[in-house]
Order: C-alpha cells, then sequence, then structure tokens
C-alpha cells in the first residue's frame, strides 16, 4: 500500500478522511496533530466556552475513531520539517516516508503586534486550550476582558465570557460590528442586544497597546478614552494561515500555500487544503469550502477527477439570541435594486438586494428562518420576477400566496404538512 502523510487533524482532514475511509483502503494514512487530541468540531468552541457543550460533545474523531480504521495516530506530535526531495516528514519524535503528503495546518490566531501583546493574559481564540483558558479564567480571578475584534468570532467569545460572569468590553476597528457580514442597519441591531447583556461595545476603536504589570496583562489603552481594565485580553482580530513548514519545504506561497483547483501545490505529491490554502487569490475561514475541498481532495487521491470551485458562503453568529443571516454580496451598488423591511419595535430587518433578477444578496436579522431558503436561490442563480412581490416575506408567505391562487399548490402543501 502507498504511504499517505497527512499533517495535522482538524476539521479539513477529518473530512478528508470520512472520505477516504469509506473507500477500499488504498493507502496506509500516518496523522500527525500538534494538539493533543484527534479531530473536533471547532465550530462548537463556542458554544463550549457557552456552557452548552463539552468537549466530549464536540469530538467528532478521537483517536479511537482512526484507530479503527487503521491510521496511524501520531496526536500531542507537531511536524518540524519536511525534505520534498527525500519524500519525508519529520515529526518531534521520528521521521516519515511518504508517496503522497496532505498538509492541513489550519490557521492561527493573529495576535497584533502592539505594545504589551506578549503579556501574560493577552491570548487568541482558536483551540481547546484558549477555550479552557477562558472558562478557567472567568470562573478564578478574571473579572474585566477586553475582546479586540467585533467580528463573530470576537463577539462568540464576549458573550460566552459575559454568560460566565466577566465583565467585557468588545473594541472593534471600523463604524459597527460584524462589519464584513453585515450591513449598518442589522449591526445596529446586533449591537443593541449585545449591550442589552451587559456587555461594552466600542467601535471605532484605535486600540494602541496593552499595559502590564509584573509581566501580566492589567488594562488596554485606546485612543481618546482612559485605559480599560482588563485581567484577560482576546484578540479576535483576524487569522493567520499556517504555511512555515510549506514555506520551508519550497512550496510557492502566497498569502497562503498556493494549490491549483486539484488541491496540488507546487509540488506535485503534496496536497493542501483548508485554511492553510489559498486558491485564485482567495483564502478560506469557513467549513463549508473546506468540506467541499475534503470532497475533492478525496476522488483526486483515490484517482479521480475532480475540481474544487468557489461557492458563496453565507454567515450565521451563533450566540443565542441573537439570530443574523446574511449571504451574497449585499451592497447596493450599480445595478442592484434593493428591497428591505425593517421593524426597530421588534428587532426585525430584511434586505434582499436584486441584480439582473436574480437575489444577490441577502442580510436577516431578527427571524432568520429564510435564511437558506434565500441562499438557496443566490446559488441556484433563480430568476425571480414571478416571486418578486412576495419574496422579501420570505417562503412560507410565498406558498401561501401561491396556494390561495392554484388548489393544485394548495394539495401540495396539505400534503407536506
Ligand atoms: C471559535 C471558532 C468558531 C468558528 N465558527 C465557525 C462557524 O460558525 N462557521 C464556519 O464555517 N467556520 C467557523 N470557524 C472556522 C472553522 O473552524 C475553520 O474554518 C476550520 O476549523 C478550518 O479547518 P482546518 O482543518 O483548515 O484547520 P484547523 O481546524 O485549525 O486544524 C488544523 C490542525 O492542524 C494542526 N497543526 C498545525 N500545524 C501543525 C504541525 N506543524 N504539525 C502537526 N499538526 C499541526 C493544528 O494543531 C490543528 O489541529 C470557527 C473557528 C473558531 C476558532
Amino acid at each position: 500500500m502507498k504511504k499517505l502523510v497527512v499533517i495535522g487533524a482538524g476539521m479539513a482532514s477529518g473530512r478528508l478522511l470520512d472520505h477516504l475511509t469509506q473507500e477500499q483502503a488504498s493507502f496506509e494514512v500516518t496523522l500527525f496533530n500538534a494538539e493533543p487530541r484527534g479531530t473536533y468540531n471547532r465550530i462548537m468552541l463556542s458554544s463550549v466556552l457557552a456552557g452548552e457543550k463539552n468537549l466530549d460533545e464536540i469530538m467528532t474523531h478521537p483517536a479511537s475513531w482512526y484507530e479503527t480504521r487503521g491510521i496511524i495516530c501520531r496526536f500531542g506530535e507537531k511536524v518540524i520539517g519536511i525534505d520534498p526531495k527525500g519524500k519525508t516528514v519529520f515529526g518531534e519524535k521520528g521521521p516519515v516516508r511518504y508517496d503522497k503528503l496532505v498538509i492541513a495546518t489550519g490557521s492561527s490566531s493573529f495576535i497584533i503586534p502592539m505594545e504589551g501583546s506578549w503579556l501574560d493574559g493577552v491570548i487568541g481564540y482558536r483551540d481547546v486550550e484558549d477555550t479552557l483558558r477562558m472558562i478557567e479564567s472567568a470562573g478564578n480571578s478574571v473579572r474585566d476582558v477586553v475582546v479586540i475584534g467585533g467580528g463573530v468570532l470576537g463577539l462568540e467569545a464576549a458573550a460566552g465570557l459575559q454568560a460566565r460572569g466577566a465583565h467585557v468590553t468588545v473594541l472593534h476597528n471600523t463604524s459597527y460590528l460584524m462589519n464584513r457580514q453585515l450591513d449598518e442597519v442589522a449591526a445596529g441591531f446586533l449591537r443593541a442586544e449585545i449591550e442589552a447583556r451587559g456587555i461594552r461595545v466600542i467601535c471605532g476603536a484605535k486600540t494602541q497597546g496593552i499595559l502590564g504589570d509584573d509581566g501580566k496583562v492589567t488594562a488596554v489603552e485606546v485612543e481618546g478614552i482612559p485605559p480599560i481594565k482588563a485581567d484577560l485580553v482576546v484578540m479576535a482580530a483576524g487569522i493567520k494561515p499556517n504555511v512555515d513548514l510549506a514555506k520551508a519545504a519550497g512550496l510557492d506561497i502566497g498569502r497562503a500555500i498556493k494549490v491549483s483547483a486539484s488541491l496540488q501545490t507546487s509540488d506535485p505529491d503534496i496536497y493542501a487544503l483548508g485554511e492553510c490554502i489559498e486558491f485564485q487569490g482567495l483564502t478560506f475561514g469557513l467549513v463549508a469550502p473546506i468540506f467541499d475541498q475534503a470532497k475533492v481532495l478525496s476522488e483526486r487521491l483515490l484517482g479521480r477527477h475532480a475540481n474544487f470551485e468557489i461557492k458563496e458562503t453565507s454567515t450565521k453568529l451563533k450566540v443565542t439570541g441573537c439570530d443574523l443571516f446574511s449571504a451574497g454580496d449585499f451592497d447596493d451598488e450599480k445595478g442592484t435594486e434593493t428591497l428591505v423591511y425593517t421593524d426597530p419595535l421588534n428587532a426585525q430587518y430584511r434586505k434582499v438586494v436584486l441584480k439582473e433578477n436574480r437575489v444577490h444578496g441577502v442580510v436577516l436579522y431578527g427571524d432568520t428562518r429564510d435564511g437558506n431558503w434565500f441562499f438557496d436561490l443566490i446559488r441556484s442563480k433563480t430568476d425571480i420576477p414571478s416571486i418578486r412581490e412576495t419574496l422579501l416575506f420570505g417562503r412560507a408567505y410565498h406558498d401561501l400566496v401561491l396556494a390561495s391562487v392554484d388548489p393544485h399548490h394548495t394539495e401540495q402543501l396539505r400534503a407536506i404538512s
């Protein structure tokens, strides 16, 4: 059997090995993971932080899962080098030869290089260890937390820590929260909900540095306001693809490891997938495209044809009580038409952007039940003139109207219900 070595047991390689192990074994697989465990659903760390799940519940592929499928696990062992000429990977405890290599090293939290960012008490939000540190801190010594970054990760960290009793301040450098995933109106509703929980939000914040005493963080300096007291600072200001190994091995690197549509790197025997790759100038920070990559790569490794394609993605926030959804391109630009519904009293907002008779983008706040319906309309590029009048009110309303004019449709609906 050929030897396949996989570096990283994260969500990307977990899905890849799901696919590969469903087929007749064609490889002897060795799986390295720097973390001392198998694969878990990283997305659900926010539910662990919020106290809604425990770590066992989010393990998708523990060591036993891999071992029963004949995969050699080298967990808690970092790969420290790759020799592409000798087709060898060097783990901390020794080398392994490969016929094919997969790099799935993911990303690390981007720690903003500012004064004091090295202090004890400044952490990222990426893995189990970060999450446990936050849980332990919030339950013990930590009363004041500053979260730098008001995107999805920062807000999930803030909500979880606040629920555990910490006083939390979120610093966000642009004028409204989640500015990449929401428009200003939806972000306004979100901010009101977050503040109603007792979390302080400062938008347009220019963070200048982190102050400390005796090596430990004490406060965060923000331009124009007094220092904000902090026992813990969580940096949620972006991610940095883990490319050092690939770079040292001489692979082509841009913002991340460059791959083709077959997920092949500049070395024909080395593939890469997940947050550590760059494809057509883009990097990836959501699991939907990464799971597509896993399917494509398994096909390729099995000798079949498949190519990775970029598709639309959607966003949700995993904070109970903050229901929002966005997908596609929802900026008002030339050639677009915008349908909007706002109910400030009930914190409901819907914005649907149309372009060339198709749904181009959507933002929902409050009631997000139609999110996937709109997302399907975007992805399928459905012509909408016939449903335009009812479109904004979502699928259920659309079905009701159809039912009132088309008895056949009423029967269909009855059959479904
Ligand atoms: C708190 C949180 C919430 C998130 N929420 C969402 C969400 O709601 N929706 C969504 O789509 N995405 C979400 N994401 C992003 C999603 O989790 C990532 O896109 C996905 O996990 C990336 O998978 P990956 O396998 O590329 O990297 P990872 O899952 O990070 O796995 C990489 C693995 O490689 C290991 N590794 C790195 N270097 C080495 C080395 N040299 N040797 C051995 N092992 C190594 C690492 O230890 C790690 O275990 C969230 C992420 C976080 C942190």
